[in-house]
């Protein structure tokens, strides 16, 4: 594994890559995603090896193969200094539920997600390209919630880079504005926007096709097709796997799904090496993706609000990565399927192609009524409160060992996405009661808000990053 990885495009319109190009451009010129020319593999014995590292020691040795060979050398560096100020020892502790479940807990980093896991490592990664190029940025990003919190908290003291975040003006959890607002210092600020998630992405996407502004300030991109965010979540696979008896015994995940993000690493983890059995799916209401893995039909619908908002999505973005695979890496067949869902908003995979993908993957969807039953049962069972999303995956595991679709010998890892306390009101109406807020955010609650309401016209979000970005 001594080789530098190089990185294409699945559109095929691009190839012969580096890691540090990839990083700073996030989507492909040719409108796909970066995917390694190739997926590091470790042997059996390096595994064996492996096994008892630290989380950090081993984020090292995991992450340090993807990326260049002058971000190699700062990796260890990095990798310490992102975890230790996670306010857990163990990082990603397991939680065991009963024999063979398990909940893994992610969300023991500054904003109470999984996303800072990545979020946190890639402003450093940022940071550090940006200091050898001596190049300066300006991040822009629309968010429903998780992302903007955990994006504005690892970017907000960087020099290199300063970010901007629209948000749906009250359509997102109070806890969640509460920490992008509270953060408000020239160069990184939350703007509200009057309008709803697709609105604010539509800003967003309009100022990135202006050229001129584009390139006057820099833009970039840190949203979750930005190949960098896969990287540190593969990580947590292999701690969880190892804990429960890998590289020996094999081991099952299952991942409460959205844009398809996280559950992607852990496909990564098991092209790596980890002896991954299944991957299964947990989907909400908006269950584009179980419809897709039941019937090879990949068909957009409407996004129907749920009580797990950070998976109401309909179109899971780094699915293009995992369908690249399916069909072989053939970019010319990849092209055809993603110009017809633009089209129809619909595409079907042929029964060999369908087969292949179910080797890895299982997928339930969950309705509104089973978070809410799961989270109760769960607290009755083990005396032990999770969020809205870990129902899901949860719930999802249940169904995956009750209907025997699964070897129920092999222990199930369900990731917790999320600190129950971000989603106090869905608690409350399952359990009668208010989550406790854990220190760290009851600081965050304390702050003051501080953050400017736009209309929603481009021109005038333009006009305020200009005047609030550093010079
Ligand atoms: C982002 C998020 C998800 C969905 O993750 P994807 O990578 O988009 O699939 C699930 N739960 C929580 C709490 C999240 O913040």
């Amino acid at each position: 594994m001594s080789e530098l990885v190089k990185y294409r495009s699945t559109r095929g319109g691009e190839d012969d890559l580096s890691f540090e190009d990839v990083l700073l451009s996030g989507l492909a010129r040719d409108g796909g995603l970066y995917v390694p020319e190739y997926w590091p593999r470790f042997s059996y014995e390096k595994l064996c090896q492996m096994k008892n590292l630290d989380y950090s020691s081993l984020a090292s040795e995991i992450i340090a193969p993807f990326v260049g060979s002058n971000l190699k050398k700062v990796i260890k560096s990095i990798s310490k200094s992102v975890y230790s100020n996670f306010c857990n020892q163990d990082v990603a502790p397991l939680v065991k539920l009963k024999k063979n479940l398990y909940v893994m807990e992610l969300f023991h980093g500054p904003t109470l997600a999984f996303k800072d896991y990545a979020m946190q490592y890639l402003s450093e990664l940022f940071d550090e390209v940006l200091l050898q190029k001596k190049k300066k940025i300006v991040i822009l990003g629309a968010t429903s919630g998780d992302t903007g919190s955990a994006a504005l908290e690892a970017f907000k003291s960087k020099k290199n880079s300063d970010i901007f975040i629209l948000f749906p003006y009250n359509r997102v959890s109070p806890v969640q504005q509460k920490q992008m607002t509270s953060i408000n210092e020239q160069g990184s600020q939350a703007i509200a926007l009057r309008t709803d998630f697709d609105g604010c992405q539509n800003i967003v996407k309009a100022l990135f096709s202006d050229i001129e502004f584009r390139d006057k300030v820099s833009l970039s991109a840190v949203n979750s097709i930005n190949w960098a965010r896969l990287i540190p979540q593969i990580v947590y696979y292999f701690y969880g796997a190892f804990k429960v008896g890998a590289p020996e015994k094999e081991v099952i995940f299952s991942v409460p799904t959205g844009n398809f993000g996280n559950i992607l690493s852990g496909w990564i983890a098991s092209k790596m090496g980890l002896p991954i059995k299944k991957l299964i799916c947990g989907s909400n209401q908006n269950d584009v993706l179980t419809r897709f893995f039941n019937t090879g039909k990949m068909q957009r619908s409407n996004v129907i609000p749920s009580l797990s908002p950070s998976m109401d999505i309909q179109v899971s973005s780094n699915f293009e990565r995992f369908l690249y695979e399916v069909i072989n890496r053939d970019s010319e067949r990849l092209n055809f399927l993603m110009d017809s869902f633009e089209k129809d908003s619909f595409y079907k995979l042929e029964d060999k192609e369908l087969k292949k993908a179910l080797n890895y993957f299982e997928s339930y969807s969950i309705k509104d009524s089973d978070i809410l039953q799961t989270t109760r049962y769960v607290y009755e069972q083990n005396n032990y409160l999770i969020d809205p999303h870990t129902s899901v995956g949860v719930k999802a595991a249940f169904l995956a060992q009750v209907q025997g679709r699964v070897n129920d010998e092999v222990p199930i890892v369900s990731l917790a996405c999320a600190h129950p306390s971000k989603f106090p009101d869905t608690i409350y109406k399952s359990m009668s009661f208010y989550p406790k807020i854990p220190s760290r955010l009851n600081d965050v609650l304390k702050k003051e808000e501080n953050f400017k309401i736009i209309d929603g016209k481009l021109l005038d979000v333009k006009n305020y990053i200009i005047n609030k970005m550093r010079k």
